[in-house]
């Protein structure tokens, strides 16, 4: 079926949306790392979200654009969000914060496998007290979702509108930001007069994966999406992924059955747990950095394209195959893992 971009973009101007970006973000082809014999003739093309000029930049900010939208439209005066210690989504809510003249409550939870120096204050830790957040990090333990239930209501009775974003900002609105990107990839790849074979994304939260599924498939579009799972399970998140992309073809107004098959995870490149080094990561981190000049994170990016690296090698992803790569930031997690590139 030819796909209909329309459709999705008139569906997508139902929510209210403030924009952040500076417009599409490019796409570009790795015309180095493509040529090598090794790539067996695949060409891999990337889809630079990392360049978003707001607070660092990083896949947040699209679904900030709804998220902000809705909270605005709510009468809020004060984001609060939480995540782990080096949370990008985190970040990019006090950055976004700081420029629509909000407040921001952070409630970050420490990592139980690093708590090194740079891990507990540089990186996103440094930004997000620059960008004039309050932050509360909690122990060891505790639990985020509750402590922010818990601050909203003590805020609400000091007179504070609050709006509550749950972890990565991946509630069904938030992830429309990634259905929007869907519509921009499906244009650029037009433009370009390229069709891809598969669309590759590191999947933490899963908003922007099940997102963009949404909108391809709104869009009438077949196009493979693969997810690396970094966070949960591949099993975990193929379940949550399945269950939001659902949730998020509903706001779209789709009554398609989504194919259970549609929703793809490799849960390979994950490692020990969220945010543990893996020897193929640090690989493919160092590869695009040394051969691109791109720079991926540690704990997201780095993880899918050492997939992506091992897909073009094993044969899973036929020769000569057209692949996107999603870059989707957290670079100031890279200042964060100082000690894990060490060598
Ligand atoms: C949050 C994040 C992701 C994962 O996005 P989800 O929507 O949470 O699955 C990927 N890359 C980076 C850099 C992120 O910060």
């Amino acid at each position: 079926m030819r796909h209909d971009i329309k459709h999705l973009e008139t569906a997508l101007s139902a929510y209210p949306r403030i924009a952040l970006l500076e417009g599409a973000t490019p796409i570009q082809k790795l015309s180095r790392l493509s040529a090598l014999p090794t790539m067996r003739g695949c060409n891999i093309y990337v889809k630079r979200d990392d360049l978003t000029g707001l607070g660092g930049g990083g896949n947040k900010l699209r679904k900030l654009e709804f998220l902000l939208g809705e909270a605005l439209a709510c009468g809020a005066d004060t984001l609060v969000t939480w995540g782990g210690l080096q949370s990008n989504h985190a970040r990019l809510t006090a950055a976004v914060a700081a420029r629509q003249g909000l407040a921001c409550e952070l409630i970050l939870t420490p990592s139980p496998i690093r708590d090194d120096d740079d891990y507990r204050h540089n990186g996103n830790v440094l930004l997000d007290e620059l960008f004039g957040a309050s932050v509360h990090q909690l122990p060891a333990g505790a639990t985020a979702g509750a402590f922010a239930l818990e601050l909203v209501e003590l805020q609400r009775r000091q007179g504070h509108k609050p709006f509550l974003m749950p972890l990565g900002g991946s509630s069904p609105r938030g992830s429309l930001g990634y259905s929007a990107c869907a519509a921009e990839v499906l244009r650029q790849a037009d433009a370009l007069g390229l069709q891809f074979d598969r669309i590759i994304l590191p999947n933490g939260s899963s908003g922007s994966h099940s997102g963009l599924l949404a909108g391809l498939t709104v869009a009438g579009s077949s196009t493979t999406v693969l997810g690396y799972s970094v966070l949960g399970t591949a099993g975990e998140t193929l379940e949550v992924t399945r269950d939001k992309t659902r949730d998020v073809m509903k706001l779209l107004g789709s009554s398609t059955e989504l194919s259970p098959e549609a929703v793809q995870i490799d849960g390979s490149q994950r490692g020990d747990a969220y945010g543990a080094a893996t020897a193929s990561m640090l690989t493919a981190t160092r590869t695009l950095a040394s051969q691109e000049g791109l720079l991926t994170d540690p704990v997201y990016g780095g993880k899918a394209f050492a997939g992506l690296l091992e897909s073009i090698a094993s044969g899973d992803l036929p020769a000569g195959s057209n692949v996107l790569f999603i870059m989707t930031g957290g670079i100031p997690g890279l200042f964060a893992y100082r000690s894990a590139y060490a060598r």
